[in-house]
């Protein structure tokens, strides 16, 4: 682990008048044309967000999509910021971009989520911002790899980019969801747990891929203790030359974020306090029941795992498991359990079982 990675300064310190509180970054997925530019722009500046986005260059998953204006569309961004003072944000995949970024004065760079999964790119896009004190925001790559993403972002502290933050987006399914995205929370949670320090901003755009979406889940990364959204913002979203069903009007973006909000990490309320940590005492005494449960029932597989090596007896009985998988999904049910839940919970469980009988069989 790269050491300057465990000391990120918060996004307040960055130089750039972003508040303490959580940071609103809003703008088009793509710049269009300079009206659209200034348009979305100004509607954005009068909902109190801090930072505007727009993409220059697209990294579009299929071609034959609008694949960005390109340069072109630079001296657009520093007219927005001649007229609203919002530092500016723009996506960079490689030194081409890095440059043109640096001499149109970008205030922050973005590593897009189709970057981040390349370290020959990450690492071209490093070596370009080497000795400059540019932010660099890094977005997940699409897979949900914590440590492809940990590495972008120790790729840029090796080379001494300081001001570091990650960008939730969200991870590419294998199955249809109701998202665009699967948030898979877990992983910047995760995140949040090595690096405790690194600022990390959700995208709710396109992890939900559609307007209608975005109010919930802003709230949920507030509720997670996100430190601030980058949300896709158009002044003609069904318009848009890119991602039309995800963007929001600037009115209909201040709106959510008003909305939204702010809970504190921790309580100064003794009461809160005594009665929070008199019900975690409960629940750590329940993680060391169902530790000591799981090990009981471990026992049982490898008694059963010693009967199926003295008969040659395969480790999976498919049927048995199916019995297995329906009654729990059943009993959980009864609980309020969902069935996702419940699957996820005893394939883990099931895989551990097979673990230990391969093992007894092998010893
Ligand atoms: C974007 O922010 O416009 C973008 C291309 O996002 P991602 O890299 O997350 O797909
Ligand atoms: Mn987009």
């Amino acid at each position: 682990m790269e050491e300057a990675l465990t000391k990120t300064p918060a996004m307040s310190e960055w130089g750039l008048g972003l508040p303490d509180g959580p940071v609103w970054i809003a703008g088009p997925c793509s710049a269009e044309t300079e009206e659209q530019v200034l348009s979305t722009a100004r509607g954005l500046a009068a909902t109190g967000v801090h930072m505007f986005r727009a993409g220059i260059w697209k990294p579009r998953t299929r071609p034959g999509c609008f694949e960005g204006v390109g340069s072109e569309g630079l001296p657009w961004l520093k007219k927005v910021k001649a007229e609203t003072g919002l530092p500016i944000a723009i996506e960079v995949a490689n030194v081409k971009h890095v440059y043109e970024a640096m001499r149109a004065g970008v205030d922050v760079v973005w590593i897009g989520a189709r970057t981040t999964v390349n370290p020959f790119a990450v690492q071209e896009v490093a070596d370009a911002l080497k000795g400059v004190d540019i932010p660099v925001m890094v977005k997940n790559p699409v897979s949900p790899d914590l440590e492809l993403w940990m590495g972008a972002m120790e790729r840029l502290a090796a080379v001494g980019i300081k001001k570091i933050a990650a960008l939730h987006r969200g991870f590419k399914g294998v199955q249809k969801s109701a998202t665009r995205n699967e948030p898979m929370w877990q992983v910047p949670i995760e995140l949040r747990r090595c690096l405790p320090n690194l600022p990390i901003i959700c995208d709710p755009s396109h992890i939900a891929g559609r307007r209608d979406l975005i109010a919930e889940i802003s709230q949920q990364a507030m509720d997670l203790d996100f430190d601030g959204l980058m949300i896709e913002s158009h002044c003609n979203p069904e318009a848009a030359w890119s991602d039309a069903s995800q963007q929001l009007t600037p009115e209909a973006l201040g709106k959510i974020l008003t909305a939204i909000i702010i809970r504190e990490p921790e309580a100064k309320d003794e009461d809160f306090n005594l009665q929070v940590s008199q019900l975690r005492t409960q629940l750590d005494q329940l993680d060391n029941d169902l530790i000591n449960l799981l090990s009981d029932r471990m026992g049982i597989v490898e008694k059963i795992g010693l009967l199926k090596k003295k008969s040659n007896v395969t480790v999976l009985q498919a049927s048995r498991w199916d019995e297995t998988l329906k009654q729990v999904r059943r009993h959980g049910g009864e609980h309020g359990f969902d069935e996702a839940f419940v699957d996820t919970l005893f394939k883990t469980i099931h895989q551990e079982s097979i673990n230990r009988q391969e093992k007894v069989l092998r010893e």
